[in-house]
């Protein structure tokens, strides 16, 4: 894992964005307890606050933060709902939801 992926994933998880399973360690983006949008403001936040005010990190990113800011998205983009070794969510729940939700929309 190289560094800047190891900060992007520190920030997630400070912001808890991410988490980690704690039985098999496996990070996992929480979308069930906290609202996205909040928690990835907070986070992106963060990571602008640490490559503009403090010296390591903005060397790192080369004083921009918006590298660190699309590496966050990134990781949290391509975090699963829960740990992948858990238990998975059943099929049949997930596949009624989406089309109510594309009625619904359809119906507007
Ligand atoms: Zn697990």
């Amino acid at each position: 894992m190289n560094t800047r992926l190891e900060i992007a994933i520190g920030i997630a998880l400070q912001t808890q964005v991410l988490r980690i399973c704690p039985i098999h360690n496996q990070l996992y983006c929480d979308q069930e307890h906290y609202s996205d949008d909040e928690n990835m403001a907070r986070a992106f936040a963060v990571a602008v606050e640490l490559v503009n005010q403090h010296q390591p990190y903005a060397e790192e990113f080369h004083h921009d933060a918006h590298v660190l800011t699309d590496l966050l998205s990134s990781t949290i983009g391509a975090a699963p709902d829960r740990c992948p070794e858990c238990l998975p969510p059943p099929h049949s729940d997930v596949t009624r939801l989406s089309d109510q939700s594309s009625e619904a929309y359809a119906s507007r």
